[in-house]
This record gives structure tokens, sequence and C-alpha cells, in this order.
């Protein structure tokens, strides 16, 4: 048994795991993905790399701003841009350097993280001998399961709830009601390789609007992690997303690609496409506070970027409380 299991190794679960591990506590973590990262994702293709999640990312809080300087010191970030525009705004936009999943991939380095283990249920659990030997159990698709003092989910809410119907656990009706409130948007994202130039204002991106089908563009390469190749990424907006999130790739890329042909040289051709699908992609409702510990069940505390989220740093400070919470009780 272990005293944390998280469930997630996206930022918020690494962020945790982290500070809980620094405490003196043993941590599991288990994510379904093939690697670390959840929506820090960075995929190759062909000799590029391209960002298909969360593409940069800003810095408010003082803790979070704390780590930034910590991983910009190692070279592990590094400022991309103060803004979309030649006109800075003060802002710095972070990037990590290789792609976002890098930043993931370095937190897990030290951690016990296990991937490709889907968790499909999530239980309270009472020893036999004493009452002192209780605590929560997972269960996994491949038929294990594991157990532990405390628990920490990470998913996307509407997933982990989902979860804990599976194992029959009853939510205080107040959590569970401010917890099927939270609501997200989807987001298509097209990846496209790209032979010759594009033609994206500085510094290599345009920012959108959710309503409209191109939300985002960016090009990896001007964004410095694709040197090989130039792959650019299309967010597509939260209506065309909703309006096309099950039509087949063959019907949803050419339409982005007619987005984006004015941001492509006359001369400039499409080696490659592919589509990927954010069903959970940005809450568009949150929880007022960064974490949320269950009411009348103990040391079971949702996390995540829905909570006081909804970016990057929303999700790695998430993480923060979540670990903290725990200690401190
Ligand atoms: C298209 C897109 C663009 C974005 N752009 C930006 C941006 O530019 N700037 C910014 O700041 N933010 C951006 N974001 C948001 C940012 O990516 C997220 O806020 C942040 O990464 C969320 O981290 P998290 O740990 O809360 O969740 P996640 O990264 O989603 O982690 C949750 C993890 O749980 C795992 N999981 C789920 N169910 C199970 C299960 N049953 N068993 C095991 N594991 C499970 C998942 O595999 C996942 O790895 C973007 C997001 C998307 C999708």
């Amino acid at each position: 048994m272990t005293d944390v299991l998280i469930v997630g190794a996206g930022l918020s679960g690494l962020m945790a795991a982290t500070q809980l591990q620094a405490a003196g506590q043993a941590v599991l973590v288990l994510d379904k993905g093939r690697g670390v990262g959840g929506r820090l994702a960075t995929r190759r293709i062909g000799p590029g790399r391209a960002d298909h999640g969360a593409q940069f990312f800003t810095v408010r809080d003082p803790q979070f701003a704390a780590y930034v300087a910590e991983w910009e010191a190692e070279g592990l970030v590094y400022v991309w841009s103060d803004g979309w525009s030649a006109e800075a705004d003060g802002h710095p936009r972070y990037v990590v350097r290789n792609g976002m999943t890098a930043l993931a991939k370095r937190l897990a380095q030290n951690l016990d993280v296990r991937t490709e283990v889907k968790v499909t249920a999530v239980s309270g659990w009472q020893g036999q001998t004493t009452a002192v030997s209780s605590g929560w159990q997972v269960v996994t698709e491949n038929g294990r399961s594991y157990q532990s003092q405390a628990l920490i989910l990470t998913p996307p809410v509407p997933q982990s709830l989902a979860l804990l119907d599976a194992g029959g656990v009853v939510l205080d009706a107040a959590d569970r009601s401010t917890l099927e409130a939270i609501r997200y948007a989807p987001c298509l994202c097209g990846l496209f390789w790209v032979a010759g130039e594009a033609t994206l204002p500085y510094p290599g991106a345009v920012q959108g609007d959710e309503n409209d089908t191109l939300a985002w563009l960016a090009d990896n390469r001007r964004k410095g992690i694709s040197p090989e190749a130039r792959l650019l990424t299309f967010h597509a907006g939260i209506p065309f997303s909703q309006r096309h999130y099950e039509d087949p790739s063959e019907l949803v890329l050419p339409l982005l690609a007619q987005e984006l042909a004015p941001y492509l040289a006359v001369d400039a051709t499409i080696r490659e496409a592919q589509l990927k699908r954010w069903r959970y992609a940005r809450p568009q409702t949150l929880y007022s506070e960064r974490c949320l510990p269950a009411a009348g069940l103990p040391r079971l505390v949702f996390a995540g970027d829905a909570f006081n989220g909804p970016r990057v740093e929303g999700a790695a400070l998430s993480g923060l409380a979540a670990a903290a919470k725990l200690l401190n009780n």
C-alpha cells in the first residue's frame, strides 16, 4: 500500500506528486496515456515536432513563478514572446524546449509514474484487522488494484466522477452538484507539416477567436521546437469543434486547411496532416478554490485545471494545493 495514489500524470498530478514526495510521502501516479503530460502534449511528425495541447504558458502567481524560474535556469523553458504582435504587452509567454511534453517528462523523472494504466473504478477500502488500515482502492483496466491512504483525482471532472460512480462511492450532495456543474469545451486540433514558407505574423502565431473556425495557429518552427520541419498547429474554435467533433479526419482536415491557406506562401504545400481530438480541452466553468477535498470522505481530493484554472498555471497550482491539503490534514 502506498501513502498517496494520484490518478493522472498531467501537470496537476505531477506537481502534486513532486510536492508530496519531497515531504517524504510514498506516491504512485497512474495514467492511461502512452506517455506523461496529459494536455501538455507534443507529437512528432516526420522530422518535426508540434505541441498539440497547451501552446505556451503565462505566470502570475509567485509560487508558480518560483518553479518557472528554476526551470528557466535549467534551460527547460524559455520565453517565446511578450505578445502576439510586434507590440509587446509585457506578459512573457513561456514554452518548453523540445515541446510541452518535455516538462512533464522532467517532472516524472524521479517519481513512480506508471503509464498505459487506465483506472476504471475507485472505491473506499477497509482492512480486515484494524480500523486504521482503510483508505482508497483503484481498479485498473488490466484487472490490477492499488491501495492507498489518500487519493488525488486529476482527470477532467466528468471522468473522475465516472470513476467514483463505477466504484459505488457516494459523494456529499453539495460536492456532487458543484462538480457536475463543471463543463469543458472540446477542441479539434489539426497538425500540418508544410513544405515551404508560412507567413504567420510575429512571433509565429495567430490568436484568433474561440467562436471562429481558427482560434489559434502556431508555427512550431518559429516557436523553436521544430528546427527540422515546419509544423503548424491549428486549434479550431469551440462551435466548430462541437459541430465536427465526431466527423472523420478526411472531412475536418480540408476545412482547416482552407482556413490555413492565407497563411501559407503561394508555393508552399501540405506534406502531411493529422487530426487530434480533445474532448475535455478547457473547462468553461471553474471551481473557485484550487482543489476540492471531498466532504465526509477522508483524504480524497479533486484537482486539475478546473480548480481555479483554466490554464497550465492553474493546473500546477491546483496540484500543489491538493498536496498541501493532504500534508496539512
Ligand atoms: C487544445 C488545448 C490548448 C491549450 N492551450 C493552452 C495554452 O496555450 N496555455 C495554457 O496555459 N493552457 C492551455 N491549455 C490548457 C492546459 O493544457 C491544461 O490546463 C493543463 O495541461 C491541464 O493539466 P491537468 O493536469 O489539470 O489535466 P490533464 O493534463 O488533462 O491530466 C489529466 C490526466 O489524467 C489522465 N487520466 C484521465 N482519466 C484517467 C483514467 N481513467 N486512468 C488513468 N489516467 C487517466 C489523462 O490521461 C491525463 O494525462 C490548452 C489545452 C488544450 C487541450
